[in-house]
């Protein structure tokens, strides 16, 4: 095997995916640069490769493609080439506009900078997309996990996981206290750590639009906007209002609003129109257990996102499960959710589906939707038959155990 480079390796007759006027130009042999991760990483590597392979041949035939490329980061990059994020790592993922993960090591504290948050950022991925949905019979906590289909789009780059934060004691924490002290009239008890929350109109605008764009295409009924705007006016609130001024400004067309849905439809959403409402962040995680049915694409910003995401994914029993992707203005980077377990690494041994569905993401993001489908089937019908990782073994009865390759294999089989 030849010895692995930082510059990704070009395949003879693998082509860039190009990205102009605001949509992506995908030639049949793209080329994609993956990350396999780090811990299980590898393992759920190898079983996703095989699954989106496989798919792409079974519909398309040979027509199409994807010529892969290895690129690396965090632990396994820290190995080869002493660096924990490679700028040639970045700019592949730029060039080549379309690239999979599996799950990077994070240090717990201090060291290097997480990984994941840094290609995020770098590359300006400002939207974190994650679709929830069951997979039947995984168990899971609540009595109709069918009614939970939603997709969520948190934003990615500002928020407190902006990342401004000043350590209690610190010089700048207390010069930062006494200017608000002395200078905004804003009272802070002294010795406190500091973090600020930036949310701008021209962050919230992109995010919205991008949410509506998905919303029209993917036939979403309903988009809302998650909020805790009635306490943090001048930034959730804030996002609330220019989420509501995006839909205005431009899907006049296609959005109504719930007053105009009360005022002039009686309550009844004309057909090919999407509604746009908001829901208070407290609210909106009673009314995904209450009422899931009623929710369709949530937009939120970062750290609602977050928590919303995972009480999602956890309602349906599929937090080990549930795909995700970091899209920005023609650039995405689609991953596993989950971390790298490292306690399991190289046994074959862990669930490949989140990386698995990730991958379907990205098929469909390229607009290779015939071969997404076929992996959305394939795993279905490998989990309804009960042929299942140890995760889901282990708690559904009459369940037949397999490996990760094992598990992938089924998934093939059954597409
Ligand atoms: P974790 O790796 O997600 O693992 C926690 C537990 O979740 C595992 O022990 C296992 O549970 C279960 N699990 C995770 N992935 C699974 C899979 N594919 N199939 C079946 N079960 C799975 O979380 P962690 O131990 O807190 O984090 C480990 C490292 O991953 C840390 O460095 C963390 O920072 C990093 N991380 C990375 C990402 C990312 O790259 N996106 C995300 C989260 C965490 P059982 O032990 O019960 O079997």
């Amino acid at each position: 095997m030849s010895k692995p480079t930082k510059q990704p390796v070009i395949p003879p007759d693998g082509e860039r995916i190009e990205y102009a006027d605001g949509e992506l130009r995908v030639p049949d042999r793209p080329i994609v640069p993956f990350i396999e991760g780090d811990g299980t990483g590898p393992d759920i590597w190898r079983a996703a490769r095989l699954v989106i392979e496989s798919a792409v041949e079974k519909a398309y035939g040979g027509a199409r493609a994807i010529r892969w490329t290895q690129i690396y980061a965090a632990d396994r990059a820290l190995e080869l080439f002493d660096e924990w994020v490679p700028d040639e790592t970045v700019e592949a993922i730029r060039t080549f506009r379309v690239a999979i993960k599996g799950p990077l090591t994070t240090p717990v504290s201090g060291g290097h900078r997480s990984a994941n948050v840094q290609l995020r950022q770098v590359l300006d991925l400002y939207a974190c997309v994650r679709p929830v949905f069951w997979v039947p019979p995984v168990p899971c906590p609540v009595k109709h996990p069918e009614k939970l289909d939603i997709v969520i789009f948190r934003e990615n780059t500002e928020d407190v996981y902006a990342g401004v934060e000043f350590r209690a004691g610190s010089d700048e924490a207390d010069r930062l206290i006494a200017f608000l002290d002395a200078e905004l009239d804003a009272k802070l008890r002294a010795g406190s750590g500091v973090g600020i929350k930036p949310i701008s109109e021209f962050g919230t605008k992109r995010l919205m639009r991008m949410a509506l764009a998905h919303a029209l295409a993917r036939g979403r009924r309903s988009v809302t906007i998650m909020h805790k705007g009635n306490i943090m006016k001048f930034t959730e609130g804030a996002f609330k209002d220019w989420c509501y001024e995006l839909a205005a400004e431009e899907f006049a067309d296609e959005t109504v609003t719930e007053q105009v849905l009360w005022d002039e439809h009686d309550g009844k959403l004309p057909d090919g129109k999407i509604l746009v409402k908001d829901r208070i962040a407290d609210a909106m995680f009673q009314q995904l257990l209450l009422r899931p049915d009623e929710y369709d694409l949530i937009v939120a910003p970062n750290l609602n996102g977050d928590y919303v995401s995972d009480a999602a994914a956890a309602q349906v029993g599929g937090l080990g499960i549930a795909p995700g992707a970091n899209i920005g203005d023609g650039v995405a980077l689609f991953e596993a959710t989950h971390g790298t377990a490292p306690k399991y690494a190289g046994q074959d041994k862990v669930n490949p589906s989140s990386l698995i569905l990730s991958g379907r993401m990205m098929l469909e993001y390229m607009g290779w939707r015939e071969a997404g489908d076929r992996i959305l089937d394939g795993l279905k019908k490998a989990v309804a038959a009960k042929t299942v990782t140890y995760d889901l073994e282990r708690q559904m009865e009459g369940a037949k155990l397999r490996k990760c390759s094992e598990f992938a294999e089924a998934v093939v089989e059954n597409m």
